[in-house]
């Protein structure tokens, strides 16, 4: 089967944000790993990069303290062919899923909050109508999903269903030639921005999905305030009261658990390389920081538990940038599954939490404050550890394809 490549639209090469001429190193790259990308990835990683650091960057702070997300993004990101990147057609630019990684990884590096709506976007909103939907869901929705016109979020978690979300409550019910959905969902990414849900609903003796549009009577979005963790970011709870739905809201071709469940996996490995972005960003600040503050005499830099911790970051980040791309290479052959995914997102999250600690640690008391990222990246990412499965779920998952035995109950 032929590769699908990442097509840049026209309108993309005249783009404001040109990758500098002269490849400049923003990352740590021990391993040469840029060498292993091609052109046009190295591209698309730079233009995002230089995009996020330009734009996107400046306004985190404040949208961090206010506890809101620039929507107006949506669009913007759209406009670059960043909204469901690996999809074809449909107003999808056709790119693979290193072109996605990449995306993440440079989209996070900036903050978890800006990934995770691109994530919700692409992986859970795009790509289950891309996936499962009729001819008519994909025309009406998709262009606009993929231009963010449309936000999309996607509602699974219910407030006593989490990690057993074959549990669910939240009831479909035949009526007539349609069905009356009841139920909660909650800490729903983008529920009050967004224009389109995906609900996932026993329905009959199975589990299905419905794209219910904001405004449909009886359901309702609540924000969820006081969070301590991505700040920068909507999260709500979804609330259907006996809301009517025609037959033509359902996904036709998703029944049973393993539909939700797939959507997850796509965005797990969008999260595994985001993760490594914020590693990457705090290890560059830290890296920064210790080079110019001076105490006992001498940088910070020169003192050997320095070094020992800047050793740490740099081997865990190296090898977390060889997982990512062997997973997203294989995922383009058709080779990953499930259980390789989650791998990368126990290992990376976690890696990626640790080295964010560690960098808060290293800039002492300026460490706290805002005006550096590793505390912002540490509190977004314990979020990170914790949705799209959690460490433990994915501990499991990987102990159940070494032993073969399920230990999940
Ligand atoms: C900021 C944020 C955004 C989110 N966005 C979305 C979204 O857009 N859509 C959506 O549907 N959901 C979303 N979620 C929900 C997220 O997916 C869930 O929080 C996650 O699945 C865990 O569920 P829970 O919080 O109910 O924890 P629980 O399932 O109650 O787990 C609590 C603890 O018990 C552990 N645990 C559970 N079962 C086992 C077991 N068998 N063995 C060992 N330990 C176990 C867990 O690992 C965890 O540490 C979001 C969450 C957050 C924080």
């Amino acid at each position: 089967m032929e590769r699908a490549v990442w097509r840049r639209p026209a309108a993309h090469r005249v783009s404001r944000y040109r990758a500098p001429e002269v490849a400049v190193a923003r990352h740590p790259d021990f391993y040469q790993i840029d060498e292993m990308l091609t052109a046009e990835e190295r591209m698309l990683r730079d233009e995002v990069g230089a995009f996020v650091e330009k734009e996107y960057l400046p306004l985190v702070p404040e949208h961090f303290e206010r506890g809101t997300f620039p929507v107006d993004f949506a669009r913007r990101l759209g406009a670059m062919y960043l909204l469901g990147i690996k999809y074809e057609g449909y107003g999808c630019p056709g790119g693979t899923s290193v072109d996605y990684g990449l995306v993440c990884q440079e989209l996070e590096w900036a903050d978890s909050g800006l990934r995770s709506f691109v994530s919700v976007q692409t992986s859970l909103v795009i790509h289950p109508i891309h996936t499962w939907g009729s001819e008519e869901q994909k025309r009406n929705y998709l262009p606009k999903l993929a231009s963010g016109e449309m936000i999309g979020c996607y509602g699974l978690t219910e407030p006593d269903h989490g990690s057993d979300p074959g549990a669910m409550t939240t009831r479909a019910v035949r009526d007539g030639s349609g069905y009356v959905l009841n139920g909660t969902k909650m800490w729903i990414t983008n529920g009050s921005i967004a224009d389109l849900a995906v609900v996932w609903a026993k329905v009959d003796d199975t589990i299905g999905g419905f794209l219910v549009e904001r405004g449909t009577p009886g359901f309702k979005t609540v924000e969820m305030k006081s969070k301590l963790s991505l700040r920068a970011s909507v999260t709500s709870e979804l609330i259907f009261d006996d809301v009517r739905l025609p037959e033509s809201s359902r996904l036709p071709g998703a029944r049973g658990l393993s539909a939700p469940l797939g959507c997850l996996n796509e965005a797990r490995y969008g999260i595994a390389w985001g993760s490594i972005g914020a590693a990457m960003a705090c290890y560059e600040t830290a890296l920064e920081y210790v080079s110019e503050r001076t105490q006992f005499g001498k940088p910070l830099s020169a003192f050997q538990m320095t070094q020992e911790k800047l050793t740490w970051m740099l081997a865990e980040i190296t090898k977390a940038q060889l997982l990512n791309l062997r997973l997203g290479r294989m995922k383009d052959e058709g080779r990953a599954h499930y259980y390789h995914v989650s791998l990368a997102k126990y290992n990376n999250v976690r890696t990626a939490l640790e080295i964010a600690r560690t960098a808060r640690a290293m800039l002492g008391a300026n460490g706290i404050t805002l005006e550096y990222p590793p505390m912002r990246h540490m509190v977004n990412l314990e979020s990170v550890l914790t949705y799209e499965g959690t460490h433990e779920i994915h501990t499991l998952i990987v102990g159940r394809q070494i032993t073969g035995l399920d230990a999940f109950r």
